[in-house]
């Protein structure tokens, strides 16, 4: 069943050999890393590793070179059309430290007193305590934010861009949004938020989901910041990058070369958005939706589960709403720590309980499934084989 191009890029993944009978199914807390992003590091650390932006020598200059591509690299993997001649790249360590690095070192200098902000509680935490934490510094400084929550259709499980424009006013200054739901894995369609809020309105979208899982684009999406975590889209832990269009609204330069970067890190980050595009990222979600598929189509077969989130359509290509590769799911009687510890015992590796989700409820004690690419349909049958016996 197997097709050849999965065989070879699963192929790829050393600690797939190095784990027999073992099934890593939690992509969405972090990914898997291919060879090519191993080797990346490892050369770039035994050829020319020193501190970038300040040298005189060949292996500083390599690094400043190395940096300053991969910003470029960054900027054109989530398809910009012009690579930082109107936008900006900054590395961060993952996605909680890219979202905070917007909310505290672009946004409060963009808000005036009586402003409104929009953002989601219903995500994850790190896309909800940051824009709070901006209002409240600025509140200290005698500047009042209102914060609302972007409206969310708990039918469809992605925004409500009919309630969202009847929100917005001619004080609506920032939009946060999610692009892929890391406990329901429903594509947010935030396409639809520009229209909704007009052609003024900064949107920051936390694509911590998305990036390396599917293609992301920001012609398409027309967003002014995409946050991502590098370790979830197959580059080392600690590794992440904030895109900013800067044609609106005043340029977006934390940082610059204050500070040393995570230099290796950031050469394994280049050789990540080589292998996805190779891999190709529409190939990748179709493998991953598929997948995904496979887990609730089986889940349905049992009374004893509930899958949690959108119960429409799952097809991949379903133009209205999409399940991307993240199943999140309860049992009627044994609690998803109970079922983390048996899955555990047959070498599935999944989440339990808590996802970090802003607003406690529906999720508490469920179990999320994430598959990537290195995953595979047996994999999905024998963590079905095993939900369902019990
Ligand atoms: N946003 C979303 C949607 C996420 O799924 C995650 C990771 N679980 C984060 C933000 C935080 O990412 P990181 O751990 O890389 O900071």
């Amino acid at each position: 069943e197997l097709l050849p191009w999965h065989r070879e890029l699963r192929a790829q993944f050393p600690i797939v050999a190095n784990s027999p009978g073992q099934a890593y199914l939690d992509s969405a807390a972090t990914s898997q890393k291919p060879q090519a992003v191993l080797d990346a590091v490892l050369r770039y650390l035994t050829t020319a590793n020193a501190n970038a932006g300040r040298g005189t020598y060949t292996w500083a200059n390599a690094t400043t070179a190395l940096v300053e591509r991969t910003r470029a690299r960054v900027a054109r993997f989530l398809g910009d059309p012009a690579p930082l001649e109107h936008s900006g790249v900054h590395f961060t360590s993952g996605a909680t430290e890219g979202l905070r690095t917007v909310a505290r070192d672009w946004l409060p200098g963009h808000l005036r007193d009586g402003d409104e902000i929009v953002v989601p509680f219903a995500d994850h935490q790190a896309n909800l305590l940051p824009w709070l934490e901006a209002r409240d510094l600025l509140a200290d400084r005698g500047v009042h934010v209102t914060v609302r929550e972007l409206p969310y259709d708990p039918a469809s499980h992605d925004y409500d861009p009919a309630a969202l424009a009847r929100l917005v006013t001619p004080r609506t200054a920032f939009v946060a949004a999610t692009h892929v739901h890391h406990v329901y894995g429903a594509d947010m369609n935030v396409h639809r938020i520009r229209a909704a809020v007009g052609p003024d309105v900064p949107i920051c979208l936390d694509a911590a989901q998305s990036v390396g899982h599917l293609p992301v684009d920001v012609g398409a999406l027309d967003v002014d910041f995409v946050v991502f975590s590098g370790h979830k889209a197959m580059a080392l832990p600690g590794t992440g990058a904030v895109w900013a269009r800067n044609t609106r609204g005043p340029r977006f330069r934390p940082g610059g070369w204050a500070g040393t970067p995570n230099t290796c890190g950031i050469a394994g980050l280049e050789a990540a958005l080589d292998w996805l595009d190779a891999a190709g990222t529409d190939r990748i979600r179709r493998w991953n939706t598929a997948l995904a598929a496979r887990l609730t189509d089986g889940l349905r077969r049992s009374a004893s589960y509930q899958v949690l989130g959108c119960q429409l359509s799952l097809a991949a290509d379903s133009a209205v709403q999409r399940r991307e590769g993240i199943v999140t799911f309860r049992h009627r009687a044994i609690g998803s720590n109970d079922l983390g510890f048996v899955l555990a015992s047959h070498g599935l590796m999944v989440r339990a309980d808590g996802h970090c989700q802003a607003r406690a409820g529906e999720a508490d004690s469920s179990v999320r499934v994430s598959l990537h690419v290195y995953n595979t349909p047996e994999e999905v049958d024998r963590l079905l084989a095993v939900l369902l016996a019990l």
